[in-house]
């Protein structure tokens, strides 16, 4: 525990020294060598799926391997109630902050996509991350409800099936680190069988709901750089734990 804490401390500062640079052009790819064993996540195969994308694809795709039942490609996503921004700009942003920190981290980094003007299905998305051979995918995304009083921070993992387990590990890390670090509502981990993206997967994967963007305050801050940066923290600290404790239960077994 005493590392992650060190490991935050060390991200804060290389994290709020690139606040003040160009994030977009920042390119740190070739330090993060794999020969770096240094930094936390060396060694690692972290990839980003940023929820939704433009425009929404209705057209449909097997909800499983082998299903006969259907789901659209690509559904439309939320939209902020106070801000109006779409759900699929929020997850972008929150993404790429996530891409430039974990690679400081010295991860390999793999996105599904940088740009709103895509069109990639969820199908899509899960087998680009297993042919990459992923450590672990997070499907970054807002909430959005009729109950406007609804907030917090929630995961969603598959059921049963290839990387069950770890799935919920890596959702239970990410949980508790994200809410600790936001001070936003702690939900809980989901096991569902109704997610295209998560029955396709066969790496370990979650799909991170950041919060609600039909509840006021929690659009506002989802959509507040400070607020992004902050999430952004949680989901490495999340990682980094994950892996402790994948690496701890190997050596508990030997
Ligand atoms: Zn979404």
């Amino acid at each position: 525990m005493k590392r992650i804490l060190l490991w935050t401390l060390i991200a804060c500062i290389a994290f709020c020294a690139l606040s003040e640079a160009d994030r977009g052009s920042v390119v740190v790819e070739e330090e993060n060598t794999k020969e770096n064993k240094a930094l936390p996540l060396a060694g690692y195969k972290i990839g980003i799926d940023p929820g939704h994308q433009a425009k929404g694809n209705s057209q449909r795709e097997p909800i499983a391997p082998g299903s006969r039942e259907t789901k659209a490609k690509v559904a439309t996503g939320t939209k902020g109630v106070s801000t109006g921004i779409p759900e699929h700009v929020t997850d972008l942003q929150i993404s790429l902050k996530l891409r430039d920190l974990l690679a400081l981290l010295g991860a390999e980094v793999l996105m599904t996509r940088e740009t709103a003007d895509v069109d990639i299905s969820n199908v899509e998305r899960a087998v680009m991350m297993n042919e990459w051979g992923a450590d672990a995918v997070l499907r970054i995304h807002c909430d959005g409800s009729t109950d406007h009083t609804h907030h917090g921070i929630a995961m969603y993992v598959r059921k049963t099936g290839t990387k069950a387990e770890e799935s919920a590990l890596l959702g239970r890390c990410l949980l508790s680190a994200m809410t600790e670090r936001t001070g936003a509502a702690k939900k809980s981990v989901y096991k569902r069988d109704t997610y295209t993206g998560l029955n396709w997967s066969e790496v370990p994967c979650v799909l991170a709901e950041c919060g609600y963007m039909s509840n006021p305050e929690e659009d506002e801050k989802l959509n507040d750089p400070a607020y992004q940066d902050l999430l952004v923290l949680g989901m490495a600290e999340g990682l980094i734990a994950y892996f402790e404790a994948l690496n701890g239960a190997g050596t508990a077994e030997e």
